[in-house]
C-alpha cells in the first residue's frame, strides 16, 4: 500500500531521508504519525528510523542535538524543524517490568518494528509514502484492533506501562482490544505498580481527555488495572458509574473532578488522591476548588452563592458547570446563569474594593488580624449587596 498524499510534515521529513539514503542506509517514517497519517489524523511528531549509526547521522547533518544518544536518537535540525532520527534498534532484557536493561543498535528494520507496542504502531513509510507492514498492522488499523506485537503477555512483562497506553489508544483511536491483548493486560495488571506514577499519571489524563474516553475507561476498569492505582481500587462501582457521564473533560482539573463527584470525595480526599497521583500543585489548587464550588452550587441560594462564586473564581466554576452538566447535575442554562451572576459580581479579587488595607489604618483601624477580618466582612457586605463599593460607604460601615 501506498500513501499518494503526503501530508506536509512527511513532505518537509522526506529530504532528510533521501539524504540517509544516498549514503547507503535504510530511512523510514515510524510510530503514531504514519499510523494517524493512514486514519486520517492530525499527524504531529515525525519520527524516522535508520539503520545510520548515531555517528553515521550526524557526519551527514550540519545541525544535529544528541537527544537521546544513549538510546539512538539523534534530531536533525532542518529549516527549523527539528526531526527525531532513531537508530534501528532492539531492547535486550527487561528485569525490572521497565526499562530494558540495554538497547542495542541493529541494521534491521525488522527487528526495530519487532520491538513496538503495538502493530498499529509498528508500521513504516518510506520517502515516497510506502507503507512497510512486517505485523498486520495495516488490517488490525482497519478492523480498529489494538493488538500488541508478538506474544501480549511477554510484552506487558517487558514493558508494563504498555498496558495503560493501551488503554490510553483506545479511547484516542476509538479502537478495541485484541482478545488476546486483552487477555494479557488482565492477567498482568498488577505489573503496572512497578511503573513511576508520574508516567500513568501522563497516560491516564490523556486516556480521560480523549473523545472516546468512556472506552478507554471501560477497559481500565474490565482488565482491572485501575485496582493497581492508588485512589481508585475498590472503586470499580463508582469507576463504572462515570461511564455513563456524557461529553468530554477539557482539562485534567475536570478529569479529576468528574471522579471526585462520583467517588464522592471531600476536597481533602480529593488533595489526598492526587498527591498519590504526583499530581501537579496548580491541578491539584484547580480540582479541590472546583469541587468545593460544585457542591455548593447545588447546596447554596443564589444569594450566598456570590461569596462562594468570589472565592472559587471564574476558571473553578468554568470546571465545575462542566463536570456537572457531565454528570447530569445541572442543565446549560443554569450554568450560563451562574455565569452572568459571576460576571455580575462587584468584585472580582480583594483588589476591586474601594478601599484597601492603607485606607483603613489612616481610618484609624490597627494593623494586624482584626484588619484582615474587618476587610473581609467589607468584601462580603459588597457581595451580598448590602453595602456599595465606595469608600465612603466603606468607612461608614466600618464606623470610621
Ligand atoms: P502519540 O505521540 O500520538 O501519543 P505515538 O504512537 O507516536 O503516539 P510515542 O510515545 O510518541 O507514541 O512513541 C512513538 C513510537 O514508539 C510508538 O508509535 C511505538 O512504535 C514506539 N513506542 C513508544 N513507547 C513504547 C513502549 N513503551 N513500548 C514499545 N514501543 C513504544
Ligand atoms: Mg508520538
Amino acid at each position: 500500500m501506498r500513501l499518494v498524499e503526503l501530508a506536509p510534515d512527511f513532505v518537509a521529513g522526506k529530504p532528510l531521508l533521501q539524504t540517509i539514503e544516498a549514503a547507503g542506509f535504510e530511512a523510514y517514517f515510524v510510530g503514531g504519525a504514519v499510523r494517524d497519517a493512514l486514519l486520517k489524523r492530525p499527524i504531529h511528531d515525525v519520527d524516522i528510523a535508520t539503520s545510520a549509526y548515531p555517528a553515521e547521522v550526524k557526519a551527514l547533518f550540519k545541525k544535529t542535538v544528541d537527544t537521546g544518544i544513549k538510546h539512538g536518537t539523534v534530531t536533525v535540525l532542518d529549516h527549523g524543524a527539528g526531526y527525531e532520527v532513531t537508530t534501528f534498534r532492539t531492547e535486550s532484557t527487561y528485569q525490572d517490568f521497565r526499562r530494558p536493561d540495554s538497547v542495542t543498535f541493529v541494521r534491521s528494520l525488522k527487528e526495530d518494528l519487532k520491538r513496538r507496542d503495538f502493530t498499529v504502531n509498528a508500521l513504516a513509510m518510506t520517502a515516497d509514502g510506502q507503507i512497510i507492514d512486517l505485523f498486520d498492522g495495516l488490517a488490525d488499523l482497519k478492523a480498529k484492533r489494538l493488538k500488541a506485537v508478538g506474544d501480549a503477555h511477554e510484552r506487558f512483562h517487558e514493558d508494563a506501562l504498555r498496558m495503560m497506553r493501551a488503554v490510553r489508544f483506545e479511547a484516542q483511536l476509538n479502537f478495541k482490544l485484541a482478545p488476546k491483548t486483552r487477555a494479557a493486560i488482565q492477567e498482568n495488571h498488577r505489573l503496572l505498580t512497578k511503573i513511576a506514577m508520574e508516567r500513568i499519571h501522563s497516560e491516564f489524563i490523556k486516556m480521560m481527555l480523549s473523545p472516546h474516553w468512556a472506552v478507554g475507561l471501560a477497559d481500565f476498569i474490565s482488565t482491572q488495572l485501575y485496582a493497581a492505582t492508588p485512589g481508585l481500587a475498590h472503586q470499580q462501582q463508582a469507576l463504572t458509574a462515570i461511564l455513563k457521564a456524557t461529553g468530554v473533560c477539557v482539562n485534567e482539573a475536570q478529569v479529576w473532578l468528574l471522579l471526585a463527584w462520583q467517588m464522592q470525595w471531600t476536597p481533602d480526599q480529593l488533595q489526598q488522591v492526587l498527591k498519590a497521583w504526583k499530581s501537579a500543585n496548580d491541578v491539584i489548587t484547580a480540582s479541590t476548588t472546583a469541587l468545593t464550588l460544585g457542591r455548593q452550587l447545588l447546596a447554596l441560594s443564589d444569594q450566598a452563592l456570590n461569596w462562594a462564586l468570589y472565592q472559587a473564581g471564574a476558571l473553578a466554576l468554568a470546571d465545575a458547570g462542566h463536570v456537572l452538566q457531565m454528570v447530569g447535575q445541572i442543565q446549560p442554562a443554569r450554568v450560563q446563569a451562574l455565569q452572568q451572576q459571576y460576571a455580575a459580581l462587584p468584585l472580582k479579587s480583594p483588589q476591586d474594593l474601594a478601599v484597601n488595607g492603607r485606607d483603613l489604618m489612616a481610618a484609624g483601624v490597627k494593623p494586624g488580624p482584626v484588619l484582615g477580618q474587618q476587610l473581609q466582612h467589607l468584601q462580603k457586605q459588597v457581595l451580598a449587596g448590602t453595602i456599595a463599593n465606595e469608600p465612603q460607604a466603606l468607612l461608614a460601615a466600618l464606623g470610621k
